[in-house]
């Protein structure tokens, strides 16, 4: 049976938007910044091939389309043409940034991500 932690029933980005919300299957709703979904952009151009992925600021934070890869990921296209972000939806989970998953004085801390 599929994990409903990591399953998702919608996923929300209006055009212009800085935030694009997923609910998952659990209940639980998830509040992802553009800011924060690039600078942990997992690919190989971004992150080398360490099993971490660090925060890199800078990149261009407008989406251009969000797309589902197989039944396990969303495919990223970011404003500037970067678009070999693959998000698996474990990854996309732990990186939830709502006050549940991450508390106010936390809001500011980029640290290291494991790549999951
Ligand atoms: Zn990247
Ligand atoms: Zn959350």
């Amino acid at each position: 049976m599929a994990d409903l932690r990591t399953t998702p029933t919608a996923v929300r980005s209006p055009f212009r938007a800085t935030t694009t919300e997923i609910d998952w299957a659990d209940g639980h709703k998830g509040i992802y910044p553009h800011e924060i979904l690039r600078g942990y952009c997992p690919c190989a151009g971004c992150q080398g091939h360490s099993g971490s992925v660090r925060f890199l600021a800078g990149g261009d934070t407008s989406i251009k389309t969000i797309e589902p890869v197989g039944d396990y990921a969303l495919h990223l296209a970011w404003g500037d043409g970067h678009d070999t972000g693959i998000y698996t939806f474990r990854y996309l989970r732990a990186l939830c940034q709502c006050a549940e998953c991450v508390p106010a004085d936390r809001r500011d801390e980029r640290a290291e991500r494991q790549r999951l």
